[in-house]
């Protein structure tokens, strides 16, 4: 089977009713990313980091995946597919993707403050993580998310990925947050991009040979996905 990367940024899930931040005036939910999405607004005021991502954990219990993240699911009939996706929602698990890497971490999952491998799910009965929930060795657990300034560890998988690719789709991304916006770069000359974005027009750190597709996800991914089968069909 042939492989497609996918990438997927926020606007993949603007239509389930979560918002992106650059599309509110880099505000992200009324909050600074900087007040509440650093390692230096962890260590200033974990009270407020906690409260903004359990607001996060309750918006996204409401929330359901759309008709991009369900046409993406169908792809898999036909190609070797592979999400890497910037989200921390889990639209994409809860629509049916089965591999899915995320490169910013996810909302559903807490870790130790101080040892990095020690992940686990957060209890969906509790649905927040709280002040005192403490690792093995007596320390604050933290949201698992890569915040602004901080590594991104599965940043070498991604890139391999994309490298392996026959077909690359970037959908609802800015392709302005490094080191995600970089990926593309690691794709075949000789393969088809395809950029869904209602703003695919306006962003001009991509090389030319890109398909752009200035529409909303909700529309684009199911005419997309309906082209790439019926291409397949095609050659079968
Ligand atoms: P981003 O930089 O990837 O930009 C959002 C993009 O979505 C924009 O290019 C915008 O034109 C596009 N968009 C808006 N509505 C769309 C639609 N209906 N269909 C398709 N595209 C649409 O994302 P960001 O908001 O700047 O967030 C950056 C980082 O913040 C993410 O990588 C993530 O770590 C975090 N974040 C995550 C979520 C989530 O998990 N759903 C939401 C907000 C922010």
């Amino acid at each position: 089977m042939k492989k497609i990367i996918v990438l997927t940024g926020a606007g993949i899930s603007a239509e389930s009713g979560i918002k992106t931040f650059r599309d509110s005036d880099g505000l992200w939910e009324n909050y600074r990313v900087e007040d509440v999405a650093t390692p230096e607004a962890w260590h200033k005021d974990p009270d407020l980091v906690l409260h903004f991502y359990n607001e996060r954990l309750h918006q996204l219990s409401k929330a359901s995946p759309n008709k991009a993240h369900e046409h993406l699911v169908r792809l898999e009939s036909y190609y070797d597919v592979r999400i890497i996706t910037q989200n921390i929602d889990d639209l994409h698990e809860r629509a049916g993707s089965s591999t899915i890497l995320h490169l910013h971490g996810e909302l559903r999952k807490k870790r130790s403050q101080v040892n990095p491998d020690y992940i686990i799910d957060i209890d969906p009965k509790i649905n927040e993580i709280k002040k005192g929930d403490l690792c093995p060795l007596g320390k604050q657990m933290r949201p698992h998310i890569v915040w602004f300034g901080e590594a991104v560890p599965l940043i070498n998988t991604a890139s391999a990925w994309v490298e392996q690719a026959d077909i690359l789709l970037i959908i609802g991304t800015s392709m302005a947050v490094y080191p995600a916006a970089g990926l593309v770069h690691y794709a075949s000359p000789s393969i088809p991009i395809y950029y869904i974005d209602p703003k695919a027009n306006e962003t001009n750190n991509l090389s030319n040979n890109i398909i752009r597709i200035p529409q909303k996800a909700g529309t684009g991914v199911p005419y997309l996905v309906n082209e790439l089968i019926k291409n397949q069909k095609n050659a079968n």
